[in-house]
C-alpha cells in the first residue's frame, strides 16, 4: 500500500544526512529498527517466547537444525520458576507472542504459563501447529486467554513433518470451533505454507467454511518464504525477497531492520533473549530477562554505543552486522 508517512520520514532522513550530519546515525537506525516498515510505522511492543529447544515438525522451510545445534547448551524446556522471574522484567503493555523457534504446545506447562500471563494482565498471541502435549491441545478447546491465534497447519507435500491422524483432526476442529466462537475474525487465521493444506485438513476447513465457522478472509495459503537470515534455501514455487546488495566500499549508507525486529526479541528456555525470529543460529543474544528489563535490552547498547560500534564486526547501522548482513530485511538509506 502507498505509505505517504513512510515516504516523508525516509526523505527527511535522507536529506538530513546528506546536508547536515551523520552524527545521529546510531539513534536513527535504532528508531527505524523497532518499527515494522513493511506495513506500518508503529512501534513494536512485543516479545516472542520459545519454551523448548527443538521442534518436532522439522518443516523444510525452517532452519530448525541450526537451532537444535546452537541451542545444545540451553535447558531443553523452560522451568516455570525461571519463566516467572523473566516475566517480571517484561512491561505489561507488551504483547507476548507464543512463537519463536518451536511449537509452544510442546511444553508440559504451556497452559499454566498462559494462565499465569492472563492473571498478570498480559495480552497474548499464539502461533500453533496444534501438535504437542494432549493437555495443551485440549486447553485450546476451552481457554479464552489469547487475543489472536494463527493456526499454522500441515501442507499437501509433507513440508511440515506432522502426522495427520483422526486424533489430530479432532483436536484441531475443537480448537477452531471454540476459538472462532468468540475471537473476532481478523484475530484468527488458518495458514499453510505450500500449495494447499493436507487433504484431511482441507476437508475440515471446507466443512468449517461451509458452516460459516470460518470465512475465506481467514484462510492464508502462503507461497512466500522468509530466508531466516539466509539460512533457508530457495525452494521451487516459493517466492523470497532478495537481499540488499551491499557495497562494502560505500560507508555512507545507514542500515536498519525494516521488519522492526530490534523491538521483538525471542526469549529462550534460560530466559536469555535472542535477537529476532530470524536468528535460528542464536548468533546474537541481546541480553537476559533474569537480570534486565526488556526495555533496557531493547536499547541494544552493544549495537549502538560508540565504544562498541567502532568495532566493525558489531557495526549494525553500517551494514556489517551478522546475522543481519545475510537477511533480506536489512535495508539501507
Ligand atoms: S516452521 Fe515452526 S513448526 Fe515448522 S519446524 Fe520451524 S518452528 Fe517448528
Ligand atoms: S536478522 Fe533480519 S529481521 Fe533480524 S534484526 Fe537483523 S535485519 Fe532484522
Amino acid at each position: 500500500m502507498f505509505n505517504i508517512k513512510k515516504i516523508l520520514i525516509f526523505k527527511f532522513i535522507y536529506l538530513f544526512r546528506k546536508f547536515f550530519s551523520k552524527e545521529f546515525d546510531p539513534s536513527i537506525s535504532r528508531w527505524l529498527s523497532k518499527r515494522n516498515w513493511s506495513h506500518k510505522s508503529k512501534l513494536n511492543k512485543k516479545i516472542e517466547i520459545t519454551t523448548t529447544v527443538g521442534c518436532a515438525m522439522m518443516c523444510s522451510y525452517c532452519p530448525q537444525t541450526q537451532y537444535k545445534t546452537q541451542g545444545k547448551s540451553l535447558p531443553v524446556t523452560m522451568d516455570f520458576e525461571i519463566f516467572k522471574k523473566a516475566i517480571v522484567n517484561v512491561p505489561k503493555d507488551y504483547t507476548i507472542h507464543w512463537t519463536g523457534y518451536s511449537e509452544a504446545l510442546h511444553h508440559k506447562d504451556f497452559s499454566k504459563m498462559a494462565d499465569y500471563l492472563k492473571v498478570m494482565g498480559y495480552q497474548q498471541h499464539l502461533g500453533t501447529t496444534m501438535f504437542g502435549r494432549q493437555k495443551s491441545i485440549e486447553y485450546l478447546s476451552y481457554s479464552k486467554v489469547f487475543k489472536s491465534i494463527n493456526f499454522h497447519l500441515p501442507d499437501d507435500e509433507n513440508l511440515m513433518k506432522l502426522k495427520v491422524d483422526d486424533n489430530y483432526i479432532k483436536g484441531l476442529e475443537k480448537a477452531i470451533r471454540f476459538q472462532s466462537s468468540f475471537l473476532n475474525k481478523k484475530n484468527l487465521d488458518v495458514m499453510v505454507i505450500g500449495n494447499d493444506f493436507h487433504k484431511n485438513v482441507r476437508k475440515l476447513i471446507d466443512q468449517l467454511l461451509h458452516e460459516k465457522v470460518l470465512d475465506n478472509s481467514q484462510i492464508d495459503i502462503r507461497k512466500h518464504l522468509v530466508s531466516r537470515a539466509g539460512q533457508v534455501e530457495k525452494m521451487e514455487s516459493f517466492k523470497m525477497n532478495e537481499r540488499n546488495s551491499k557495497n562494502n566500499k560505500n560507508n555512507d549508507k545507514l542500515y536498519y531492520c525494516s521488519w522492526g525486529r530490534l523491538g521483538q526479541g525471542v526469549m529462550l528456555p534460560d530466559a536469555s533473549l535472542a535477537m529476532c525470529c530470524c536468528d535460528y543460529s542464536l548468533e546474537y543474544i541481546s541480553g537476559s530477562l533474569i537480570n534486565e528489563n526488556l526495555e533496557n535490552i531493547y536499547m541494544h547498547k552493544k549495537l549502538f554505543y560508540k565504544k562498541n560500534y567502532e568495532n566493525e564486526e558489531k557495526n549494525f547501522f553500517k551494514g556489517n552486522f551478522s546475522p543481519c548482513s545475510r537477511c533480506e530485511f536489512y535495508k539501507s538509506i
